[in-house]
């Protein structure tokens, strides 16, 4: 990848309160969670960030951001070429913001578009509160500094608990 071509890539292509988004954050205020929205002073701009919890939350869209084995996501049948390196370019920026964050010691958690359809829907929500809730006890179960490299294998675990889709 070039210089150029990396610029590009890093510019954002995330819109702002989607649908979606909109889904995830109204059930979180539901639920007596605060936090705040888009925050550009973190990497990758977070969609939803509770700092109680140390967590942030990217609510991404299947094809933009490129889910594998995605029900909704497809490779469009021209420009392939095109298309997989735009798509590829997302997915590498997406995994160096989310390295960046465990540096900084927050909790990542991916949502993706098609999690928010409404046949499964709840589950995905329940199962987000579930996580955030775990993130929780384990942050103050701990005596000792905040540790982001536990977290991250901790927040593995939960997810697949919780049964939505796997962490990048
Ligand atoms: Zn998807």
């Amino acid at each position: 990848m070039t210089a150029d071509q990396r610029h590009k890539c890093m510019s954002r292509i995330r819109s702002k309160g989607t649908k979606p988004e909109m889904i995830v954050r109204r059930y979180l205020f539901s639920k007596g969670f605060r936090y705040r929205v888009n925050v550009k002073r973190l990497p990758g701009t977070p969609d939803i960030v509770l700092r109680k919890y140390l967590t942030v939350i990217f609510i991404n869209g299947c094809f933009w951001h490129g889910h594998e084995e995605c029900v909704i996501f497809k490779m469009p049948k021209s420009n392939v070429e095109f298309w997989e390196r735009k798509i590829n370019c997302n997915r590498e920026r997406d995994l160096q913001k989310r390295i960046e964050l465990r540096r900084l010691g927050w909790h990542t958690i991916v949502l993706w578009e098609c999690q928010l359809k409404p046949k499964i829907r709840e589950l995905t929500l329940q199962g987000l509160e579930l996580t955030l809730n775990t993130i929780m006890l384990e942050n103050y179960g701990k005596n000792k500094p905040y540790r982001s490299d536990n977290a991250t294998e901790h927040l593995q675990v939960a997810e697949e608990k919780a049964g939505y889709g796997k962490s990048v």
